[in-house]
């Protein structure tokens, strides 16, 4: 062990260190607290002068079909010049397996190549009829209509009331894992506020990291040329 590092952490961090670095299948569940660290809001912020929550009630957006197309052009705009956080690239330099309740596609952007996305993406537009999934442009100016049947296209995200999505894969990766990190979410949502009982069930160790997410991340994980042996 190396004796600056050892002296400079608590015992409980020398504990989730330990756990990390022996883990071979890292799992951790990312929330909003994450892209916070990047400068995107969360649901109960304004957007457009309103609350951004309400950009997901599909009975709002029915009702008002080309006021929130519209919207959500200029949210995929906003979103799409931001960058990840540090705590994503850490997540991704680790190659930890990412579920995720976020729609920013920046877990993607920083290099995690196995990623859930239970409710969606922002950076996805899907066609109301037919289901064809396209990669959102992210200009104001862009096309509400599928270039293939002439339907609406809509970002592909999980309105609220509606189903999560790959909650079985997700589940079986949690099943597998060696470690599961719970990072930026305070895991009020169901089905995601059941995955640690899961672990814990079947004895898999669970670190949660809220608070100063990005920092006790690199801690645990460290950052490469920063690495501590444990
Ligand atoms: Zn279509």
């Amino acid at each position: 062990m190396h004796q600056e590092c050892a002296s400079s952490f608590s015992e409980h961090t020398l504990r989730c260190r330990a756990i990390c670095k022996a883990a071979r299948h890292l799992v951790a569940i990312t929330g909003a607290g994450l892209s916070v660290a990047s400068g995107l809001p969360t649901v109960e912020a304004q957007w457009s002068g309103r609350p951004l929550r309400e950009l997901f009630r599909a009975g709002d957006a029915q009702r008002h079909v080309t006021e929130f197309q519209t919207l959500y052009r200029k949210l995929m705009t906003a979103w799409q010049s931001v960058q990840p956080s540090i705590g994503h690239m850490i997540l991704a330099e680790r190659g930890a397996r990412i579920i995720t309740q976020n729609i920013d596609g920046l877990h993607q952007r920083a290099g995690s190549r196995e990623v859930i996305e239970l409710h969606g993406s922002l950076m996805r537009l899907r066609c109301r009829s037919c289901k064809t999934v396209t990669t959102a442009g992210g200009r104001e100016g862009q096309s509400a209509q599928c270039r293939a049947c002439g339907g609406q296209v809509w970002p592909d995200v999980v309105m609220e009331g509606e189903a999560v999505r790959s909650l079985s894969l997700a589940i079986n990766w949690i099943a597998t894992a060696d470690a599961l990190l719970v990072v930026g979410t305070s895991l009020e949502m169901d089905p995601v506020n059941r995955f640690p009982l899961m672990a814990l069930r079947a004895d898999i160790p669970v670190i949660v990291v809220n608070e100063d997410a990005e920092f006790r991340l690199g801690e645990y994980i460290g950052v490469r040329g920063n690495e501590c042996d444990v």
